[in-house]
């Protein structure tokens, strides 16, 4: 026998690397906390997916095409329905392989079955990774009795989703970078009944009905109802569900499903699911664990890749186990190198794709992301460096990205060549804004008594808001390392738009667009600061603590003082969302006046709450967190329930 390892998480990944190592000797447990990986939450409930060539030549690699191909729909290639009911249909090449729909239950059962089938595979369903014990080179398990207990193992690997406690692991070590925030994009499932023939739209299709401000997919199933998931924003979403708006908009943008959704009133009802975005600047901590699929990388599904990339993953893993002979620690590093930047690159592609379902296709398709991945196979890394100018492999990516349009519709001509060195203030708060920055290399950090601290790394626009406002700059921008870039006056840009207003709408649009995006993503609601407060005389036990939940913090928006924040920083690397002034100097005061409610106040010994603040919390039922051990407690459980949300 190879080796005793644990699998935690027996979805696609999961269980597909399970199977293929066992095959390979190694004796094999397969965790997962759910009695049945493959069963939906929820009553009646079947996510749809959709297999690309690339997730179909990982299942041939194991010999499961045939049994996929038996369940699953074979989809010619996308309807897109049009407001005023046109459907348009965008085939895939003839000769190309098509995507199937399949649900995702019955390819999670097909992938455990053909596991379980290897002698040397362990079910232990119902058993729950707590923690990996790194020292001890063992998990700590919760079973379905609820008894604890830690078992040792040669090594694990993480396919447990986006909420992965192995990841949790490797990311305790500050040099890894990581990144998890919630979209500000939901969905709802809803299924569309077929009607009065067996079905009503063109069965062999992914639909989609793109309606500006939100879409709607829907993938077609045996019984020939429509699976379908609409996406919307958060923001939006609620201000529709209070005004009870959300029927009619419905009604009246969907004329040709809506009245067709089994339960209207169950869809009016829910809460859109939120979709996390995991991003991890490495995968494995040398030779004991390593993760994939979506603990390595959850992306909004927006260009259907997740359970694609994922089984991309698990094939490329146990490739590389194949290379290096079986050998964990060679094989670990060469599927690290070849697969982390194609995580990060599918992040990136799949977030812009939500733009692209908004609006209705050209009628002549230009060559696309998805075509690339799909039709023409190229890597997930490719794609990103032929359609994101400039993109890099990197973890960190605070601004909204700039898109490709801006480098398209800026007239180059009009822009002044730029260089800064480190350490320059290349614009200040309070001034009066006299021009467009297009940052082409390097980072600033973005300073603001309104916004707190950002870094904004190239390619990057600032100042947009003062030309549309008129008003002064309403944040600082001090270059991070040496900038290089080009200048565009506002002066030059009203003489641009007055000139050539037919070429300079494309860039007005952009703009527009972006200062919108960026106005949400401030003032998002669900971007609720969780507090940190502390003493200076635990200043050293606080570097411990964010150590042991950097995985839990990184995935917050936190607001504390500069020192607090210097130590999340330089402890677990971890960017504190909002700086502000201690509180002595009227610090809460600030961040009342932000408007903003706290998720939770950590006030580690610092002595009484202010009366005010604590009437603010008792309001707004904001847990007031006194311990470190207690305020782990807390963060370790709203991780847990993230991720449940996450997969129900
Ligand atoms: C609405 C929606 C639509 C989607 N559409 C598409 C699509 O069209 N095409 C596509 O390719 N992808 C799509 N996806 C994404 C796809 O579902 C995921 O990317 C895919 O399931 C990831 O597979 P995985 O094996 O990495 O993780 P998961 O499928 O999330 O499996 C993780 C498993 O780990 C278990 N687990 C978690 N924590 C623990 C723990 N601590 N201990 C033990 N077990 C644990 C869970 O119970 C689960 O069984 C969609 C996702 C959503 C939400």
């Amino acid at each position: 026998m190879k080796g005793k390892v644990a699998v935690v998480g027996a979805g696609p990944a999961g269980a597909f690397v399970a199977g293929a190592l066992a095959e390979r000797g190694f004796a094999v447990h397969l965790f997962d906390r759910r009695e049945k990986p493959w069963e939906e939450r929820g009553e009646g409930r079947t996510v749809a997916l959709s297999l690309s060539p690339r997730g179909l030549t990982a299942l041939e690699s194991i010999g499961l095409r045939p049994a996929i191909s038996e369940r699953s729909i074979e989809l010619l290639g996308r309807a897109f329905h049009a407001p005023e009911g046109d459907v348009r249909l965008l085939a895939a090449p003839p000769g190309a392989v098509r995507n199937r729909a399949i649900s995702r239950s019955v390819l999670t059962r097909t992938l455990c079955d053909w596991a379980l089938g290897q002698p040397e595979v362990t079910a232990r369903f119902g058993t729950a990774c707590l923690e990996v014990l790194r020292s001890q080179r063992a998990i700590a398990l919760k079973n379905r009795s609820g008894a604890v207990s830690a078992e040792p193992f040669d090594f694990v690997l993480g396919a447990d989703g986006s909420a992965s406690e192995v990841r949790a692991a490797i990311v305790r070590a500050p040099t890894v970078d990581f990144g998890k925030r919630s979209s500000p994009w939901g969905y709802l499932e809803l299924t569309v009944e077929p009607g009065a023939s067996a079905f009503a739209y063109e069965p062999h299709a992914i639909h989609i009905w793109p309606r500006g401000s939100f879409f709607m997919v829907g993938f077609p199933a045996f019984d020939g109802s429509y699976k379908c998931t609409l996406v919307m924003r958060h923001d939006a979403h609620e201000e529709l569900h209070a005004t009870g708006m959300l029927g009619d908009l419905l009604a009246s943008t969907l004329e040709d499903a809506w009245p067709r959704a089994r339960d209207r009133e169950a869809v009016l009802r829910a809460r859109l699911a939120p979709i996390p975005i995991v991003r991890v600047g490495d995968w494995h901590d040398g030779d004991f664990m390593a993760i994939l699929g979506d603990a390595a990388h959850a992306t909004p599904p927006f260009m259907g890749q997740g359970v694609n990339i994922a089984l991309e993953d698990a094939q490329a893993l146990v490739r590389a186990f194949d290379e290096h002979d079986l050998a964990v620690r060679p094989a670990f590093r060469a599927f690290a190198a070849e697969r982390v930047p194609n995580g990060l690159a599918c992040c990136d592609l799949s977030e812009r794709a939500a733009q692209l379902l908004l609006r209705m296709p050209p009628k002549r398709p230009a060559p696309s992301p998805l075509a690339a991945l799909n039709q023409e196979g190229m890597s997930y890394e490719a794609v990103a460096r032929q359609f994101i100018p400039g993109w890099q492999p990197r973890v960190y990516a605070e601004a909204t990205p700039v898109s490709e349009e801006f480098a398209e519709v800026v007239p180059q001509e009009l822009l002044e060549p730029f260089e800064a060195e480190a350490g320059e203030l290349l614009v200040r708060e309070g001034e009066t804004a006299q021009d467009l920055l297009y940052l082409l290399a390097g980072t600033v950090r973005i300073f603001s008594a309104t916004l707190g601290e950002v870094r904004l790394r190239a390619p990057v626009i600032l100042g947009e808001v003062g030309w549309f406002g008129g008003a002064s700059r309403t944040a600082s921008a001090v270059a991070e390392t040496s900038c290089r870039g080009g200048r565009l006056s506002y002066a030059r840009l009203d003489a641009f738009c007055a000139a050539e207003p037919s070429r300079a709408i494309g860039l007005v649009k952009h703009l527009a667009s972006l200062s919108v995006e960026r106005l949400k993503d401030h003032f998002h609601p669900r971007a609720s600061y969780v507090v940190i407060a502390a003493y200076a005389d635990l200043h050293d036990a606080l570097e411990g603590w964010m150590l042991s939940c950097r995985e839990h913090l990184a995935a917050l928006p936190i607001a504390c003082t500069a020192e607090v924040g210097e130590i999340l920083l330089r402890v677990a690397n971890i960017q504190p969302a909002r700086v502000i002034p201690p509180v002595a100097r009227g610090g809460y005061a600030h961040l009342r006046a932000l408007k903003t409610p706290a998720q939770a106040l950590c006030w580690f010994r610092v002595e009484a709450l202010p009366p005010e603040l604590r009437q603010v919390a008792d309001a707004r039922k904001t847990p007031v967190l006194r311990d470190l051990e207690g305020a782990r407690a807390y963060f370790s459980d709203l991780h847990r329930a993230d991720g449940e949300a996450g997969e129900a």
